[in-house]
């Protein structure tokens, strides 16, 4: 799809891309196809296409399987999607409507919603997602224990699944062109390689260790003692005997933070 054509078809149906929706259009049909073709669809596989816009992806997905889900936001390219491939589109916020039981989801994801959605994603039961990012949020999907990219979407992606780098997209391969490049990776869905107690509490206790990186786990749980609804010296004796205090939660992997939110579902607060 060229520049020209892209924005021929956004003339015809009367909308500019908008920002607020993350609106960059794929030119690559050869970066299209890799991506589809990265997905491994065969003919049973029920596929979900989040944020179909154009439909660059949406044609390869078709001459896939029959069975595809569209969720688009943008009603005006929700129509576009129906009339051009025949096909019905749920025309909703991925974030907000009752996410579909799908094998296998595709997607050159709305930029703005990449951590919800992905939670999302990470918790529907998928076996497999080929996901298109800006290249930053990536590094954060892929990265290592220690590396400053590690953060509280890694330690979820870990959780659910194994990511593999398919390829790095430039960002003159859209339309308009955003400001940072982006990247594919591949989301491959596996039993959690542990097994906290409480998922919900294990989650609540990893935003609050992570959203302080730079401080050790035990200073990190000190400063959130008003949302555990525990006084701050209370909390601070109570945690004699956590494990890894004094690491910081980026540089620890999954077992280890499990073993610290093991340490503070026991300390009864
Ligand atoms: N798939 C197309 C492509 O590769 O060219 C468009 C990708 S564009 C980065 C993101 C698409 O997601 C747009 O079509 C936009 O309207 C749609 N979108 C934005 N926010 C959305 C939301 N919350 N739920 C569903 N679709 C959304």
């Amino acid at each position: 799809m060229e520049p020209g054509e892209i924005k021929s078809i956004l003339g015809g149906l009367g909308i500019k891309p908008s920002k607020r929706y993350s609106q960059n259009f794929l030119i690559s049909e050869d970066i299209a196809r890799k991506q589809v073709e990265a997905a491994g669809i065969e003919s049973g596989d029920r596929v979900l296409e989040i944020g179909p816009g154009l439909g660059i992806l949406t044609r390869y997905i078709l001459e896939r399987t029959d069975n595809a889900i569209f969720i688009e936001k943008d009603p005006h390219l929700a129509g576009y999607i129906e009339k051009k491939y025949k096909v019905d589109v749920i025309c909703d916020d991925a974030l907000a409507v009752e996410f579909p039981d799908v094998d296998i989801i595709v997607a050159n994801l709305p930029y703005h919603i990449s951590s919800e959605i992905t939670l999302r994603i990470l918790e529907s039961g998928f076996k497999r997602a080929i996901l298109m990012y800006q290249k930053e949020f990536a590094d954060h999907l892929i990265a290592q224990p220690g590396s400053r990219d590690y953060s509280r979407i890694t330690v979820a992606r870990e959780f659910y699944a194994d990511a593999e780098f398919i390829m790095k997209v430039p960002k003159s391969m859209y339309h308009p062109s955003p400001k940072v490049d982006s990247m594919i990776i591949k989301l491959s869905s596996r039993e959690p390689p542990i097994t906290p107690r409480d998922k919900d509490h294990f989650f609540k206790i990893i935003r609050l260790i992570f959203s302080h990186k730079k401080r050790t786990v035990r200073n990190a749980l000190l400063s959130e003692a008003g949302i555990l609804g525990i006084s701050k010296p209370e909390l601070r004796d109570k945690l004699e005997g956590l494990p890894h205090a004094d690491e910081r939660a980026f540089k620890l992997t999954l077992e280890e933070l499990n073993d610290i939110v093991e340490f503070v579902y026991n300390i009864d607060i």
